[in-house]
């Protein structure tokens, strides 16, 4: 393992390094880095990694668009499906008499 005492900030040439990058893998300095989900990143590399979780994101964000579609056609699916087994349940009440006890339609 290297040596982090003697190291210098990628950015700072007259600073010690505190920490080291594990994206990049270079020195910096305690200003240079930040803390990202538990990581210690550099700036450029913490910009590249908010970057990609933003394309990641809109990425998902696509997909999830599309699994919405599919659930919205699956759900009118299922509701036409179980109007249908509605549909094909009535005539059965409907000579039992049970549904429609008001006898309107009676003659
Ligand atoms: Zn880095
Ligand atoms: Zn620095």
């Amino acid at each position: 393992m290297e040596d982090l005492a003697h190291q210098r900030c990628f950015n700072h040439m007259l600073r010690e390094a505190v920490a080291r990058c594990p994206e990049c893998r270079r020195y910096f300095c305690r200003e240079c880095v930040t803390e990202h989900e538990d990581k210690v990143l550099c700036a450029a590399c913490l910009d590249n990694k908010i970057n990609a979780d933003a394309s990641r994101r809109s990425r998902f964000s696509r997909y999830a668009q599309v699994a919405h579609l599919l659930l919205g056609a699956m759900s009118l699916w299922l509701f036409f499906y179980y109007l249908g087994q509605i549909l094909l349940s009535l005539p059965s009440s409907f000579h039992e008499g049970t549904l429609w006890e008001m006898g309107w339609w009676k003659p």
